[in-house]
């Protein structure tokens, strides 16, 4: 058996289109304010590549590139001032922030209407009562990849590897309101074989490069893999792709399956924000 790719790059095509449609048919131009703190490459690459995202689609994108000793208290009246801002509907706060930062407590400074990245405490206790108001990227990134094969999430095992706010959890607890059976392993868990063998969804979201092996996965199985690892090999997923695709049913690639998706997903965020603020 060889898996289905799915095409990731495609499909966030289709989300995409469907965004730069409903900005044409809105009479206000989308905002978006993007705060980055210190000069972390990663952060560099995926900021800029929001950046370069939204304004292709037509938002306003306005970036403030903060130095890496910057007081937490000025970092909290930038925010208070985006929250404020008529024409600004979404704000990201980079992460990671720097170490002498408290990461909640700036999170959870950004408006909840405003929050894109769906990391406030309002948004992510929504999503624990099946009342998703701005759901993580990723998460739904996710669950647009897995819809997109056409099984029937109802029922199936899903077994999630990672349990980071920004990944595990949300996927989780989206894929629990779809009712499937929920698993999520971690870097404690025992013998993650014993659980990855039996899932019908297989989302591997560690950061471990090639974590998961072709003897864990279970035949026609189908599997995202969020990983996105920085090896001397180039990017690397968290699946051992070749191997794997023998046994899945489904899977996703690296690059060019979660990772545009997310793209397309935040984009379609920061849409329900300007919603949901009415201005
Ligand atoms: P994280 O470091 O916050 O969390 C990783 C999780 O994996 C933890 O819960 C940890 O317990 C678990 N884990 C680590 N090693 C494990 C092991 N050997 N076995 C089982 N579980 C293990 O990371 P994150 O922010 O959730 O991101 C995970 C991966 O997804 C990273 O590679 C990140 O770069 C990638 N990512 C990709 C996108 C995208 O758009 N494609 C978005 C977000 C994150």
């Amino acid at each position: 058996m060889t898996a289905e790719i799915i095409d990731g790059t495609k499909l966030s095509e289709k989300i995409l289109e469907d965004v730069k449609n409903r900005i044409k048919d809105s009479k206000k131009r989308p905002g978006l304010a993007i705060v980055i703190v210190g000069d972390n490459p990663a952060s560099e690459i995926y900021v800029g590549l929001k950046e370069k995202k939204s304004k292709e689609m037509g938002f306003q994108c306005e970036r403030y590139d903060l130095s890496e000793d910057i007081k937490e208290e000025d970092l909290l009246k930038l925010i208070d001032d985006l929250n404020q801002k008529q024409s600004i509907h979404g704000i990201i706060v980079q992460l990671p922030l720097p170490d002498h930062m408290n990461e909640n407590l700036i999170v959870d400074s950004v408006l909840p209407h405003k929050d894109v990245d769906g990391f406030t405490p309002v948004n992510l206790g929504n999503l624990i009562n099946d009342n998703n108001m701005i759901v993580p990227a990723t998460a739904r990134a996710c669950m647009e990849l897995i819809k997109s094969t056409g099984i029937e999430i109802k029922g199936k095992n899903a077994v999630i590897v990672g349990r980071s706010k920004i990944v595990g959890k949300p996927v989780s607890l989206l894929l629990l309101q779809e009712h499937a059976t929920v698993t999520i392993c971690h870097s404690k868990t025992e013998d993650l074989r014993e659980h990855t063998k039996n899932a019908d969804i297989l989302v591997a979201a560690a950061g471990k490069a090639k974590l998961i092996k072709k003897n864990m996965v279970k035949k026609g199985a189908v599997v995202i893999d969020v990983g996105i690892n920085r090896t001397l090999k180039g990017l690397e997923g968290d699946v051992d792709f070749e191997a794997v695709k023998e046994v899945a049913g489904y899977i996703t690639p690296v690059p060019k399956g979660v990772g545009p998706m997310t793209i397309a997903m935040l984009l379609d965020n920061i849409l329900i924000a300007m919603k949901l603020t009415g201005k």
